[in-house]
């Protein structure tokens, strides 16, 4: 029996998760919830996706628009197994309310805060606490990034201490009411949220997190630099785990990635469904060890990094994996990620 899944929400986020379901093996969407027709509704239709009616929405907007409607997302969640709520931020909470009545399992993004689901989930860095759960939240773009890279350097080179700098994104490239469109913001929450939010999935991880926004929306890149307990002799050593570990792609200098519009240039031209670059990203050139010191940068993905952790999220709830590991296997096979 295949695992019955919902998407509410079928923005950024939501259309990816959707996507990504169809292509497993051991789930399958039974539908998703939009508030209004839009060309991304008519590519739900196209797709074949049954069509429910969220958020304040109306059957008759949508029959105007000749997209056919199945039902209302209450019609949606009673039909499904799991909800995965890709709403905007705060909308998924209030959600959680209807899934909980309605007894259904739910999954939450990381624009909600961690108290909205039993745990927070990074396939890489704690897929097993995520089994049998009721509710699962899957942490941001940015806390997915550093989660994955965590759980690398933690476990073999320990981390005394560890300050990234986030330079964020201002915007998707579909959101033409986000800024700055000229200019550098700092963000004043000092240290910011992101270092919390990485020890929800590594808890006492040594990490603090400043962020600045920058007129770009192809992607986030991090400056990290970690100082670690049992450093390796060189970046080499690093790299060659970081190589060996599922959901990282390592350019190398000759390759000529010089930063993130190389990066999703090649993610363009990848024969992947999607222009997505779901790994978190490193440069050869990038990574460097000087005594107990590691520097290296990382290019994240925004749009599509937590799609394959939604995946796994719903593989270690309904224990359709042995583990962690295997699930990570199936979902990237299953996406086109390429698997060490
Ligand atoms: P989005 O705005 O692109 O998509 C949200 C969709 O939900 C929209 O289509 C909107 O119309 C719809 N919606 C609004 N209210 C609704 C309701 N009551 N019921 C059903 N649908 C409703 O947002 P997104 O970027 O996909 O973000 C979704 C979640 O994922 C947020 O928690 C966000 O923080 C998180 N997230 C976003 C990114 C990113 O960079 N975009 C990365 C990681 C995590």
């Amino acid at each position: 029996m295949k695992v019955k899944v919902a998407v509410n929400g079928y923005g950024t986020i939501g259309k990816r998760v959707a996507d990504a379901v169809t292509s497993q093996p051991d789930m399958t969407l039974v539908g998703v919830a939009k508030t209004r027709p839009s060309f991304e509704a008519r590519r739900a239709a196209e797709r074949g996706y049954a069509m429910y009616v969220a958020g304040g929405g109306t059957e008759a907007d949508f029959t105007a628009a000749g997209l056919a409607v199945a039902g209302t997302v209450d019609d949606l969640i009673a039909a499904a197994d799991v909800v995965v709520d890709c709403t905007p931020d705060k909308v998924g909470r209030e959600n959680g309310k209807k899934y909980q009545a309605a007894g259904v399992r739910a999954i939450f993004q990381g624009g909600e805060k961690s108290d909205v689901a039993e745990v927070s989930f990074n396939a890489l860095a704690n897929y097993d606490r995520a089994r049998d759960r009721r509710t699962v939240r899957v942490v941001s773009c940015n806390t997915t990034g550093l989660a994955r890279a965590a759980s690398v350097i933690a476990p073999h080179w320990g981390v005394e201490s560890w300050e990234a700098t986030i330079v964020r994104r201002a915007a998707d490239p579909g959101e033409t009411d986000r800024g700055p469109i000229n200019g550098i913001m700092p963000t004043f929450h000092l240290p910011s949220h992101h270092g919390p939010d990485v020890q929800t999935i590594v808890p006492g991880l040594a990490i603090t997190t400043t962020a600045v926004v920058v007129p770009t929306t192809l992607m986030h890149v991090h400056v990290n630099h970690v100082r670690l307990s049992r450093p390796p002799t060189d970046a080499a050593q690093l790299l060659a785990r970081f190589r060996s570990t599922p959901r990282f792609h390592i350019f190398a200098p000759w390759e000529h990635v010089d930063g993130t519009p190389q990066v999703m240039e090649f993610a363009r031209d990848r024969p992947t469904g999607r222009p997505d670059m779901m790994e978190n990203v490193l440069w050869e050139a990038g990574t460097r060890v000087e005594g107990s010191d590691l520097y290296f940068f990382q290019a994240i993905h925004q749009e599509s990094i937590v799609v394959p952790e939604n995946i796994d999220a719903i593989r270690a709830m309904f224990g359709l994996a042995p583990d962690g590991p295997a699930s990570i296997a199936m979902t990237d096979r299953a996406l086109g990620i390429p698997h060490p």
